[in-house]
């Protein structure tokens, strides 16, 4: 339902929880963010409203790259272990997804003949293993070919711990936009999680995927044989 994202030099977590809060008004059953920080990547996420998780986050929570979301419930109910963001199950991948996976039954059921226990009841949980499973040598590739396998909708964010200077988004019918900040990049699925922070901003296309760093990003398309760069700039709104 709501995404949002930030890397910079400021703690993540307290702004990444005031941009949710912005994102309120579009109705959400749950909510959740993770952070990458010097001890990896943590996850607080619940059932219920920003506040009961801004209420709950636990007293470390450090980390100055980190990505949020508000659940609207596709596949399985409105409870803690079904909202986002999904791991890997050992932390060192976090995905954030707004959409529906199609083909997730069939990929859940090739994870779980793999020996992979899935622990949501999640389409997006599928996706954290995929990236996590790729073997691929950057972020950026390793969520290709994980898109590569899934059919269906999506805005989404991924963290890993092995590439902890930036956030990989994409979009494919979901609304993805980067927010150029001072020293500092924000993503949102919503103007008005950034407008507050920057209004220097970038809109994604569908099939387009965005590496976000402290100093800036850089766009790609997805395509058959891989990625092209796509060198999309930012504009001010007036
Ligand atoms: N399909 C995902 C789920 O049910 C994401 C739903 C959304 O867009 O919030 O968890």
């Amino acid at each position: 339902c709501g995404i949002v994202g930030y890397l910079g030099t400021h703690q993540a977590a307290p702004l990444l929880l005031e941009g949710l809060g912005r994102l309120e008004h579009r109705g959400y059953d749950s909510a959740g963010v993770a952070v990458l920080g010097p001890s990896g990547i943590k996850v607080a996420k619940r059932a219920g409203r920003v506040r009961d998780l801004s209420e709950g986050l636990p007293k470390r929570f450090a980390g100055k790259a980190g990505i949020g979301h508000t659940r609207w419930a596709t596949h399985g109910p409105a409870n803690d272990v079904n909202a986002h963001p999904h791991t890997d199950g050992k932390d060192r991948v976090a995905v954030v997804h707004n959409g529906i996976i199609d083909n997730a039954a069939a990929l859940r059921e090739e994870l779980h003949e793999a020996g992979i226990s899935l622990v949501s009841d999640t389409d997006t949980e599928v996706l954290a293993h995929l990236v996590a499973g790729s073997d691929a040598d950057t972020l950026e590739r390793k969520v290709a070919e994980a898109l590569g396998r899934i059919e269906g909708t999506y805005g989404i964010a991924v963290m890993h711990v092995d590439f902890p200077d930036r956030i990989v988004v994409a979009r494919n019918g979901s609304p993805l936009i980067i927010g150029v900040g001072d020293k500092e990049m924000h993503v949102a699925s919503d103007l008005a999680a950034l407008v507050r922070y920057t209004t220097t901003v970038a809109h994604l296309d569908d099939g387009e995927m965005a590496t976000i760093t402290a100093s800036g990003f850089t766009t790609y398309r997805l395509e058959a044989t891989g990625l092209a760069a796509t060198n999309r700039r930012a504009k001010t709104l007036d």
